[in-house]
């Protein structure tokens, strides 16, 4: 332990942080405590629960899972500030039931994941990475010696504009529907709780979720994951889409049934997909990888070096108010500071 930290906090990150993440901590003089491997493996359900006893607050990473397990060794946690945006990885019920606070880090990696949704659209529309394994391998040609036909994202040579569907039209769907108006795509969104922000945006009409599969040539996805969105597109959701139809995935794995998926694009029921999560990380259906008509990436939808430390000090910034009793500037559970156990906590501060 460094000159200075105060015994009797510490803070528990376990997973390889980015070193500007790391001096923010440093700030709050608490005892830092690293749980992972020499590469950065994260620990197991058992040594997470072991290392949460300890600890007073706990710096989990973006996907790491904190289940009801974790969260109930140590009841006086006094704060969980998760390393990303989605908060689907933490039981925040669990968490809001024991008073304790969990954390986000918004608004940082929103341009970030939506370049990345759109590199994505971009690659899958126009198959740049199969054309560039083709190219690798000195071929110039695609499979059957054809040539690597794409579908336009723009207007292209039928001057028809292309229907890109939004759904979930929080701060990453508006920062994709910013990026399709060089493209002079129509736009149409679904998002229950945006219904009023997508009427009121110039150039985006509301769409009911049949309607907006009925009508996209492209449709990206940027809902969080909840109960309500696990499988939100499924068999009967992916039968309703185009044979022309493309499929962008940033948000989270489970949005989409992986298998429903797979079948879709083997019987050519929609054109293709673009992916960047998956439902079983850091595990791939295997039917995906051996179609031709995906391209695949791992989770990097917000990986840059500025995004990622920006991510990590908003993180350690959440994490230290926690430490102190303080209300953490992107708090996801509110309701907890009304609970009896955060307040009692609050005391013992
Ligand atoms: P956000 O601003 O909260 O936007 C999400 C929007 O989806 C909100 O308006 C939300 O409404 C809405 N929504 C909730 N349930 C819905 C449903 N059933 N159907 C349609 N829309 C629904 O979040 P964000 O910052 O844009 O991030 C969105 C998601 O992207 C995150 O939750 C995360 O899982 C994912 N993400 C992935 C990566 C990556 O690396 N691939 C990086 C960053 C983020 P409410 O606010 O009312 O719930």
């Amino acid at each position: 332990m460094k000159k200075g930290a105060v015994m009797s906090q510490r803070i528990l990150i376990p997973w390889a942080m980015l070193e500007i993440g790391k001096e923010t901590l440093k700030k709050s003089k608490a005892e830092l405590v690293f749980l992972h491997g020499p590469r950065g493996e994260l620990p197991t359900l058992k040594e997470l629960i072991e290392g949460v006893r300890n600890a007073d607050v706990l710096i989990p990473r973006g996907t790491q899972l904190v289940p009801r397990k974790v969260i109930m060794a140590n009841p006086n946690l006094r704060g969980i500030a998760n390393y990303g945006v989605g908060y689907d990885n933490i039981d925040v019920s669990s968490a809001t039931q024991l008073g304790i606070p969990v954390t986000n880090t918004p608004g940082v990696l929103t341009e970030t994941t939506a370049d990345l949704a759109w590199a994505l659209l971009m690659a899958t529309a126009r198959k740049i990475p199969q054309a560039h394994n083709y190219t690798l391998a000195g071929q110039w040609r695609g499979p059957g010696g054809k040539v690597f036909m794409g579908q336009d994202i723009g207007p292209g040579g039928s001057n028809r504009a292309k229907v890109l569907g939004i759904i979930g039209f929080g701060r990453i769907g508006q920062a994709v529907m910013r990026r399709s108006r060089g493209f002079k795509m129509k736009v149409i969104a679904y998002d229950p709780f945006m219904k009023e922000k997508i009427e009121q945006t110039k150039g985006v009409e509301y769409r009911e979720l049949d309607d907006l599969l009925k009508k996209s040539d492209f449709i990206t996805l940027h809902c969080p994951l909840t109960k309500e969105t696990n499988h939100l597109i499924g068999g009967k959701e992916l039968e309703m889409m185009k044979p022309t139809a493309i499929l962008i995935n940033s948000s989270r794995g489970p949005v989409v049934d992986e298998r429903a998926l797979v079948s879709a694009l083997k019987k050519g029921k929609i054109a293709g997909a673009g992916l960047d999560v998956y439902e079983r990380e850091p595990r791939i259906s295997p039917g995906l990888t051996i179609l031709d008509n995906v391209v695949l990436l791992p989770h990097i939808g917000s990986a840059t070096d500025d995004t990622r430390g920006q991510m990590a000090v908003v993180a350690a910034k959440n994490a230290i108010a926690m430490l102190r009793g303080k209300r953490p500037p992107n708090i996801v559970n509110p309701e907890v500071f009304e609970s009896p156990s955060y307040l009692l906590k609050l005391r013992i501060y």
